[in-house]
């Protein structure tokens, strides 16, 4: 026995009386504290208390893990052939030599594959646990892939074009993607860069209502179909990995509503993009259907399908980079107490792109009254420039400057060099696992008859978007330990742990 034995352990079980495992599922009984606000007019001003609560939910997970088909619209894309040959590699051992030494094939910067979790201490030591051992998630290495793209390329050759993995493990990967081959998408010139039309050679043709009705056919053969028999696959979750769309515009009687929505694909209605009549398709066919890109699919008529067949929509664009290092940053600047923004000059290129990017930092600037008038908000600038040669390596660079004590200023400035997909990749392997998880979770409140599952806008999926899609009404946390900590909570109180809260009491 040694102490850094002990620092990790692989897994683990809870002793409760709040918690029982049977054999079908993971059951807990949970006190979730919380407050509740109100507020007086004394004499004309606002007098607020806050009232401790605690509400008693129970939760029951489905412990049966099941064999899970991935399906990607943009299969052949960079981040489409990156993940797929990723899983095929860590499936298969792979090993390859590098200029460095002989790389194993891996999940780093998974956050269920290679994250970890404090459960506790002992002997004076922290004790972590890997963050899959909470609940029983899919082995990314069992996961099955299909999926969509308007080029017919293979994914052996999808991963060639992608240029982001190494060439010794492209030539150990080609025998098992040779033969994948995507199923035809939707191009429309007037939603993605005109530039994509030269690879435009695998295309569903025919009116809005006939390319909805093919994909239903499509998600019918995986999902039930053939290729459920052939790859034993009991469900399947899709992925829009494709391009950026522009955003459409949002119009009363279009898309507002869902008999509006619908009726707009019956007309033939051009404002209705690509990836939201993928993602009607989804919703009809209960499968769940997660935005990896920025624009807006999910127009208001869409959430409001979505709800009403609950089905599963989760988005929007993978949190990856710089955005990531945003969220992080802008909150160490506004809970530090200083005033901060953010400059880089601004023409009107990549705007979902923009938009998604640049709402990240509202809730965390409104969290502080002090620093901020309710109207006020930092300068916050976010300009994308494609540059062909940098291909998949993508540049970022980041200035921050903020107002510290008595007007001083503070800059701080970052340059991030990174291939994209591998950084995208894994998030994507988040999201289809944590989804599929997500499925298998039912609740219910004290007072509540019937135990149910999480809405369908998944919000605990935020930890891995950039523009969290929230249900009307709900808060937006956009801060990234804020999130991390929604989602690592909410799983530990499925199997009846308290929320971390960094107390240590048991030491002072
Ligand atoms: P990519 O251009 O390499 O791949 C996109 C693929 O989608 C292409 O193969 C294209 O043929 C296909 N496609 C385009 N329209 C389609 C349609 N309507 N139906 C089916 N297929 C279609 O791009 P990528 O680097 O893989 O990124 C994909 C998406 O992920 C982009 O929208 C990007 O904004 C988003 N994203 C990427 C990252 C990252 O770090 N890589 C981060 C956030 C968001």
């Amino acid at each position: 026995w040694s102490l850094t034995v002990l620092m990790f352990i692989e897994s683990f079980k809870v002793d409760s009386p709040n918690v029982k495992y049977t054999d079908d599922e993971i059951q807990s009984v949970y006190n979730y504290e919380t407050t509740e606000l109100v507020h007086e007019n004394k004499n004309g001003a606002y007098q607020w208390t806050v009232k401790p609560k605690t509400v008693k939910y129970e939760f029951k997970t489905d412990i049966k893990v099941p064999k899970l088909g991935v399906l990607l619209v943009g299969w052949g894309g960079n981040n489409g052939s990156t993940l797929t040959a990723v899983v095929i590699a860590n499936r298969e051992g792979i090993s390859w030599a590098t200029k460095e030494k002989v790389q194993q094939a891996n999940y780093f910067g998974s956050l269920t594959q290679t994250a970890s979790i404090r459960v506790g201490s002992f002997n004076g030591e922290e004790i972590y646990a890997p963050f899959k051992s909470l609940l029983p998630t899919v082995n990314p290495d069992d996961i099955v892939f299909g999926g969509w793209d308007i080029s017919n390329m293979n994914l052996a050759d999808a991963m060639g074009r992608a240029k982001v993995l190494d060439i010794d493990l492209q030539k150990l990967l080609r025998p098992y993607m040779e033969h994948m081959v995507p199923l035809p998408g939707i191009y429309d010139p007037d939603f993605i860069t005109a530039n994509q039309g030269s690879r435009a050679n695998n295309v569903i043709k025919g009116t809005k209502k006939e390319q909805v009705q093919q994909f239903i056919k499509d998600i019918r053969y995986y999902n039930t179909g053939d290729f459920k028999e052939q790859k034993k696959v009991d469900r399947v979750v899709v992925l829009w990995t494709a391009n950026t769309e522009r955003y459409s515009n949002v119009v009363v009687g279009l898309n507002d509503t869902m008999e509006n929505l619908m009726a707009s694909v019956e007309r033939n209605e051009a404002e209705i993009s690509p990836s939201t009549l993928f993602s009607i398709a989804c919703v009809l066919e209960n499968v769940p259907f997660i935005n990896g890109s920025p624009q807006n699919t999910f127009i208001p008529g869409l959430i409001e399908l979505a709800i009403q067949r609950n089905s599963l929509i989760g988005g929007d664009d993978f949190k990856s980079g710089q955005t990531k290092m945003k969220s992080v940053l802008v909150d160490f600047l506004v809970g530090a107490g200083n005033n901060d923004g953010m400059n880089l000059s601004a023409p009107q290129t990549f705007r979902s792109k923009e938009i998604s990017k640049s709402n990240v930092v509202d809730d965390m600037v409104a969290s502080n009254g002090i620093l901020y008038e309710p109207v006020e908000h930092p300068d916050h600038v976010v300009v994308i420039k494609y540059v062909p040669y940098v291909a998949d390596s993508k540049r970022a660079m980041d200035e921050y400057t903020s107002e510290i004590f008595m007007g001083g200023k503070s800059t701080i400035v970052l340059h991030n060099t990174c291939e994209d997909s591998l950084l995208a990749a894994p998030i994507i392997l988040d999201l289809v696992l944590l989804d599929e998880l997500s499925t298998r979770i039912q609740l219910k409140a004290e007072g509540e008859g019937k135990f149910h599952t999480f809405h369908p806008v998944a919000t605990i999926l935020s930890y891995l978007t950039k523009a969290p899609l929230v249900p009307p009404g709900t808060p937006v946390v956009n801060a990234l330990s804020k999130q991390r900590a929604m989602l690592e909570n909410i799983l530990r109180a499925c199997v009846g742990l308290a929320p971390e809260n960094n107390m240590i009491l048991e030491y002072k």
